[in-house]
């Protein structure tokens, strides 16, 4: 269905700044498709579906993993791409990249291996995906990674210090200068936030941490609670919390669309350099939106995140990550061969820290365990 026309501002690959090593285009696949389809066979993509975002993985079958998260996240991206006559392929390659990075349990994982990082630079998840597709997946006779074009690794690194940025040439340009990237790239990082808000009251909830009295002081879950209530007033919790979520869904999706398409007509750019010229995104909810979506984050914050029962379980995989790293530092060998083989080129302890940090947040949850038990 998308015979429209892209907008003049959309990214088009006859625009694109291209990829690192150039190659020859595909017969019967767009560049941003091509993408796509290297991301969805990357090791780190199936590594994805055994990772977490909230609870570790091997706790229950029914809870979203980093996997069903970035579907979730590129079905929403390309809805909002395809109404606003943007590139529906774009998004869907840097929503399905945009977690590669990511480490085995969820944030509390993150933040260990950070901690571990600290006087090398520190951790960064964010940089961490693209670093998977610029150099960890190792695939291609020519190239390191997967050779994606800048407009997907430009989506993919949503965030970065200056010093970060500093060393990334042209992809870390706009952090420096204070500019946006595509708009394709705003509505990944938009639609991640969405997804998980959502999704974190689902699973919250079917896990029993969360009750409806609470989640119903929410404005946004209130008030699809009292448009489902009046409608199915015998409906059961399961489907209730359901019919709930997916018109939460829909009401934070329309209102971007609607809003970002306002700011788009009121802009008028005539091309994409004049978006990423923006000094503030223009996809974004609008005020009163956007309050209630940051109200639901910082809930699920504090009684999700940090609820006792996650925090037993985090606790223990911030100690896992940590124990891993220490001996991996001090026995190399103990780590796959060509991560040991790595650490016995590095030039310095920071090169060899980093290769550390490599092997352990491309850890599944469950291989992150057995290493754990094997190594005490
Ligand atoms: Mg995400």
């Amino acid at each position: 269905m998308n015979e429209v026309p892209l907008a003049a501002w959309a990214a088009t690959e006859e625009r694109s700044r291209g990829r690192r090593f150039p190659e020859k285009p595909a017969a019967y696949r767009g560049e941003y498709q091509r993408d796509r389809d290297r991301i969805v066979h990357s090791t780190a993509f199936r590594r994805l579906v055994y990772k977490t975002q909230v609870f570790v993985n091997h706790e229950g079958d029914l809870y979203r993993t980093r996997l069903t998260h970035s579907l979730e996240v590129a079905q929403i991206a390309r809805t909002v791409a395809r109404a606003l006559h943007l590139n529906e392929s774009l998004v869907e390659a840097i929503s399905l990249a945009h977690d590669l990075g990511h480490t085995p349990f969820g944030h509390a994982g993150q933040d260990a291996l950070n901690g571990c990082m600290r006087e090398f630079g520190g951790f960064e998840h964010n940089l961490q995906s693209l670093r998977v597709v610029d150099e960890l997946e190792a695939k291609y006779a020519e190239y390191p990674g997967l050779n994606l074009t800048f407009e997907t690794r430009e989506g993919i690194l949503k965030h970065c210090s200056a010093r970060n940025a500093r060393e990334l040439g042209e992809l870390g340009r706009r952090f420096l200068e204070r500019q946006q990237p595509s708009l394709e790239a705003q509505i990944a990082n938009i639609a991640d936030a969405i997804a998980y808000n959502n999704h974190d009251v689902d699973d919250g909830f079917r896990a029993g941490l969360l009750t409806l009295e609470q989640l119903r002081s929410q404005q946004l879950v209130g008030e699809q609670y009292e448009v489902v209530q009046r409608r199915y007033p015998d409906l059961e919790d399961r489907r209730l919390i359901y019919e709930i979520s997916r018109r939460m869904i829909d009401k934070l999706v329309t209102d971007l669309i609607e809003n970002t398409r306002a700011n788009i007509e009121s802009l008028d750019p005539r091309s994409i350099d004049d978006v990423r010229s923006q000094v503030a995104p223009l996809v974004v909810l609008t005020d009163e939106v956007f309050e209630e979506h940051m109200s639901l984050k910082r809930f699920l914050s504090k009684n999700l995140y940090r609820h006792e029962k996650v925090r037993e379980m985090t606790d223990k995989a911030r100690a896992m990550i940590e124990d891993l790293f220490a001996r991996y530092m001090a026995e190399p060998a103990a780590m796959s061969p060509e991560f040991a083989d790595s650490v016995a080129a590095a030039n310095d302890e920071s090169e060899k820290a980093r290769t550390v940090s490599d092997f352990i947040a491309g850890m599944t949850d469950r291989f992150a365990i057995a290493e754990h038990e094997r190594l005490q």
